[in-house]
């Protein structure tokens, strides 16, 4: 992967940035997003913000080569500290991190969100927490993707303010995802089935029988049949 030819992951994450948008990629790495978006005349500028020193370097790096350091910032910041008023950003991307850490991230500064129109975010696990607390922090889900990359399974969610109804179902499973029942989705839920299977027969046999744990991997267990078998 590299700026010009993205991976069929973050293909998936640009391809929900509106186009002109004014682009937050939080947790940006080597910025191949940002760059990649800018290069394709996605969108207008962007910030690509690192907490970490050696990617935030990586990212500089990348920026100056491809001779965009006018259009994207990249900046050495936790999360959305990376953002700044004059900015006016509208989109923001958190790509390849864990479900609760894109939602801790969200949560540590909501007021930076406040003029932000959509977040595009690609959880690597945790979905349904995530979808949990964007359900409860006033997001709506506009759009989703589940996609297959060497061998790993991943979903996008992408999100606009908004309020919406969404059960236990939809939050595990994905409203748009759980109507669209694609192959890769059908795959993914087979396999979740299976572990939940063994860890359902392990929690059984302990010794000290966890009754809350093993209610909910039954009742998961039962709606992920009912859903692809
Ligand atoms: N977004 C890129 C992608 O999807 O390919 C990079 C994903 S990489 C696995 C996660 C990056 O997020 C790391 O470079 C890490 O340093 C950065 N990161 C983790 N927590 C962060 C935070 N609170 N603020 C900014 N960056 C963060």
């Amino acid at each position: 992967m590299n700026s010009e030819k993205l991976s069929k992951r973050l293909e998936t994450v640009a391809g929900f940035v509106p186009q002109n948008a004014r682009l937050a990629d939080i947790g940006s790495d080597h910025a191949y997003l940002p760059v990649y978006l800018t290069k394709t005349k996605q969108i207008s500028y962007a910030i690509a913000g690192e907490v970490v020193k050696g990617p935030f370097e990586s990212a500089k790096k990348e920026v100056e080569a491809q001779g965009l350091a006018s259009k994207i910032k990249v900046r050495l910041a936790d999360g959305l500290a990376a953002i700044q008023p004059e900015d006016e950003i509208d989109t923001v991307t958190i790509a390849g991190m864990g479900g609760q850490l894109i939602s801790e991230i969200l949560n540590a500064d909501l007021e930076q969100l406040i003029n932000v129109k959509r977040l595009i975010l690609q959880p690597n696990v945790g979905e349904c927490g995530l979808r949990r607390w964007l359900n409860q922090n006033g997001y709506h889900i506009v759009a989703e993707s589940i996609l297959q990359e060497h061998q790993k399974i991943y979903e996008v969610i992408v999100v606009e303010k908004g309020q919406q109804a969404l059960n236990e179902h939809a939050l595990l499973f994905g409203p748009f995802l759980m109507q669209e029942k694609s192959t890769v989705f059908i795959k993914k839920w087979q396999q979740e089935l299976e572990n939940k299977e063994r860890v359902l027969k392990k929690l059984k046999q302990a010794k000290q029988l966890n009754q809350e744990k093993v209610a909910q991997f039954s009742k998961e267990i039962t709606w992920i049949r009912k859903l692809i078998i």
